[in-house]
């Protein structure tokens, strides 16, 4: 016997007593039965960084089922016991699980939510897909609504004091007068480029602030950089309610797995300042060794909205920016339109030339 999801979150309407909503454009939580709307007033003061020390990897996950029933329709479903929102599949009514997060050792400390409606997602999405020239004629009919989701995505973000001892052979050039004999064997003299090669050593001190790392494994952290910045100066306490008409999902990578990722951007940018420190015209064998310190972490989720659509059986992904709009895909390209393109381009040259030559 299967134990029942209990503890679903509540949020009625006070006039007609349907589940409210998070309204991403009246940012607010709102009706859709009677249009019934609700500021949501959200403060900041439980958005704190967590000690590095406090970071373990995370034993808890759990793939316990759950029997779920649908306050909506009474639908019974086998859920995941860790999936923070739940859309019934007999009545499309969706539902919040606010213990989904206690399944993780870690839960969300911030939010932000949802500003880029479905209206504003799919419109950006039509545009996007008709802007390209090259796409296949066919391609904008694709722009369906049912294709994109908006879904809350876990993240971590890392602080963290960096000390660098750095060393390598700075290089300069300089220019030297060399003899040659030409074809008709008269010496001739030329400059040729040589570098001068120093030893060079020193210290680098850098502080990181807010690394943001995808906590999630729907999609490639290269992937969701492109549509990188959040503004996580109006990251707000988080809010089970904000999720409510929404998808979203747990964290999936832990914190320790999260900074391999983090410290990796870290080291590059650590190596560049290095690298800028060292050089004169040029440097070569650059060696770094950094020490971390002041360590800290914090668990955020933040709003994206995603579209994986087919097209000719290849899967293409785009993906907005929940917050600010912005956008990142890519699209098939049309080859009829690109040879058309290539061959008029041709005959174009073919064209000039033949003009010219008169
Ligand atoms: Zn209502
Ligand atoms: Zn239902």
């Amino acid at each position: 016997m299967e134990r029942e999801l209990d503890d679903l979150l509540h949020c009625p309407c006070p006039s007609c007593g349907a589940q409210l909503q998070y309204n991403a454009e009246k940012e607010a939580m709102a009706c859709n039965h009677c249009g019934y709307t609700e500021k949501l007033v959200l403060g900041k003061d439980r958005i704190e960084e967590i000690d590095w020390t406090q970071a373990r990897t995370d034993s808890k996950h759990t793939v316990e089922r759950r029997l779920f029933t649908c306050q909506r329709c009474g639908a019974k479903t086998t859920v995941n016991y860790d999936t923070p929102t739940i859309t019934c599949g007999f009545c499309g009514s969706t539902n919040v699980n606010p213990d989904a997060t206690k399944t993780r050792l870690f839960e969300p400390q911030g939010i932000v939510p949802f500003k880029i409606s479905r209206t504003q997602a799919t419109e950006s999405f039509k545009n996007w897909i008709g802007q390209s020239i090259w796409a296949p004629n066919d391609l904008k009919n694709l722009a369906r609504v049912d294709t994109l989701h908006g879904i809350y995505i876990p993240f971590w973000t890392y602080d963290v004091q960096t000390h660098s001892e750095w060393e390598g052979e700075a290089g300069t050039y300089y220019y030297v007068n060399e003899q040659f004999r030409d074809q008709n064997g008269n010496v001739q003299s030329r400059q040729v480029r040589q570098t001068r090669w120093t030893y060079r050593n020193g210290t680098h001190q850098q502080f990181f602030d807010d690394i943001l790392i995808l906590a999630s494994r729907q999609l490639p952290q290269q992937t969701i950089q492109k549509v990188y910045p959040f503004l996580l100066e109006n990251v707000v306490n988080y809010e089970p309610r904000v999720m409510l008409g929404w998808e979203s999902e747990v964290y999936k990578i832990d914190p320790q797995e999260g900074f391999s990722v983090a410290k990796k951007i870290v080291d590059d940018r650590i190596e560049s300042a290095c690298a800028e420190l060292l050089a004169d015209d040029t440097y070569r064998n650059l060696e770094v060794q950094t020490e971390y310190s002041d360590q800290t972490f914090k668990h955020l989720v933040l709003p994206l909205w995603i579209c994986a659509y087919q097209y000719n059986g290849k899967t293409y992904q785009f993906l907005i920016n929940g917050q600010t709009g912005s956008i990142s895909g890519n699209r098939p390209v049309s080859v009829w339109k690109v040879l058309l393109a290539v061959l008029a381009f041709i005959g174009l040259v073919i064209l000039f030339s033949v003009l010219g030559g008169r």
